[in-house]
């Protein structure tokens, strides 16, 4: 396991600096024509495979960076530019985390280059999950799938879809067996033009309007056997195990993995507002001086800078655990995905505030982060079903302390065995301080060097 570490290495700054160069140079400029249309902004994501940042091989680089701060990092900068262009470019990846988390590695290598085509020939993909009578609670789910012959046939109607009904690949949620809740579910993957699976509608939203966004209806839709991700043996062991009341549905774990992505995308949109903000307020004067120079509009942004670097931690923590395969046993992907959340809607808002009329009117930006900015704490679980997953570990595993404490130690060198505040090393410091007037040279530095762990 690697160990969490805040430092960034030359490779993540390299990615960093093309990430942001991409999203100031190509997306900032397209995101008001884009939020306008309310269209899919298919030259950008060209644009973003030309930059290599549409492919799988991509993101399988930046998940198996052991430090886990690539995905976040790459995320953030890209959402820095416009939510709505950014979720466009990210779909596939939440669909392949999907795909990456139930399917087998045929399934993966059948699947994965078509969720993203090439530059030239640019492919889209989705994940249908949440239906019109609720998507916070997963267990409700009716969309069936029903074995018949060599085929699976699916029913029901999906709603909130990204990139839905324009998808190459359509990765489903349903329900084989209703007796067993998420537990009776399994993902299938469905291909573009399938016979039986329609886009209702494109739906009209408030925010992230350059993300295409539809119903889907599946009647009497078929599709081959071994669409059905993991196959037919893992679902029976798996249905067997649900009776058994052990196992865990595949629509949940994708979410725990999706989530300090999320979280990461929140931060991109509190980042941008939370500068521009700073930014105008700098500038723009009221009696006298610059308005920044009022605690009544520093203090909030003070405020906000805070508690952005905090849900920035809470989100790179929860992206190393994902890495490292740490179980979330206190919700910490959702807890990074609550703030983040949470504090991208504060950010935005302060942000129209601090700007006054121009806040309101779109000749600024802000306002489009406003609207964009309150998606983070609906989707991939609303806020308060991220309080609920946190609410459930209280009783039983918050009371054994942070996650860190329950983490195996490492076995350093002699400084890091006297280090980290223990008795031996207490006592030698007093000792070393009671000498350390009449020590020669060459002991004090030797002391020095103890008393330093780390170095
Ligand atoms: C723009 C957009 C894009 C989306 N993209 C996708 C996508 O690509 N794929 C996909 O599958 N889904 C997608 N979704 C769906 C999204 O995940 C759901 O909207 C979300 O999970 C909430 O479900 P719901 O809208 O049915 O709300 P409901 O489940 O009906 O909840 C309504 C309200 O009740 C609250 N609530 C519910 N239960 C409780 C409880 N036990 N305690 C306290 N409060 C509770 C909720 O927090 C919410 O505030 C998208 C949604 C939007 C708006």
């Amino acid at each position: 396991m690697s160990g969490f570490t805040l430092e960034l290495t030359p490779a993540h700054h390299e990615l960093v600096r093309r990430a942001h160069a991409f999203s100031e140079d190509v997306i900032r400029p397209a995101a008001p024509t884009y939020d306008e249309l309310q269209e899919c902004p298919w030259e950008i994501v060209e644009a973003a495979a030309r930059a290599g940042f549409y492919n799988p091989l991509f993101y399988a680089d930046l998940i198996s960076d052991p430090t886990g701060l690539s995905l976040p990092l790459f995320l953030e900068e890209i959402f820095w530019g416009c939510a709505g262009i950014g979720l466009t470019i990210v779909l596939p990846a939440l669909a392949l985390s999907a795909l990456n988390q139930a399917g087998t590695p045929e399934q993966i290598a059948r699947w994965a280059p078509e969720m993203f085509g090439s530059p030239g020939d640019i492919k889209l993909a989705a994940l249908a999950v949440s239906e019109p009578q609720g998507g916070s609670d997963v267990a409700k789910l009716q969309t069936r799938a029903v074995k018949d012959g060599d085929e699976w046939v699916l029913d029901g109607t999906k709603i909130w879809i990204g990139n839905g009904g324009i998808a190459d690949v359509t990765i489903v949620n349903a329900v084989v067996d209703p007796d067993l809740g998420t537990k009776g579910q399994a993902m299938f993957v469905v291909g573009k033009d399938t016979p039986g699976m329609e886009q209702v509608r494109r739906l009209d939203k408030l925010g992230h309007r350059a993300s295409h966004t539809a119903e889907l209806a599946f009647t009497g839709c078929r599709i081959p056997a071994e669409n059905l991700l993991g196959g037919e043996g893992k679902l029976n062991h798996k249905l067997e195990k649900a009776r058994r009341g052990e196992g865990r549905s595949a629509a949940l774990g994708t979410f725990e993995q999706t989530r300090p992505m999320v979280a990461a995308m929140a931060l991109g949109v509190a980042r941008a507002s939370f500068e521009y903000a700073c930014d105008y307020a700098s500038r723009r004067e009221a009696f006298g001086g610059p308005i920044i120079e009022n605690q009544g509009v520093s203090f909030p942004l003070a405020d906000l800078a805070a508690d952005i670097d905090a849900a920035r931690l809470l989100c790179w923590r929860a992206s190393w655990m994902a890495a490292n395969g740490v179980p979330f046993h206190l919700g910490e992907g959702s807890m990074s995905k609550l703030k983040a959340s949470e504090v991208a809607v504060r950010a935005a808002e302060q942000a129209v505030q601090v700007c006054g009329g121009w806040g309101y009117v779109s000749d600024l930006p802000v306002e489009k982060w406003y609207r964009d900015a309150k998606l983070y704490t609906i989707f991939e679980g609303t806020s308060e079903i991220q309080r609920m997953v946190i609410g459930r570990t209280l009783a039983t595993e918050a009371v054994k302390g942070p996650q860190h404490h329950q983490l195996p130690g490492d076995h350093g060198g002699l400084s890091r065995r006297f280090g980290h505040g223990s008795l031996a090393r207490a006592r030698a410091g007093e000792a070393f301080l009671k000498l350390a007037k009449n020590a020669p040279h060459a002991l004090l530095e030797l002391g020095g060097r103890l008393a330093s762990p780390g170095r």
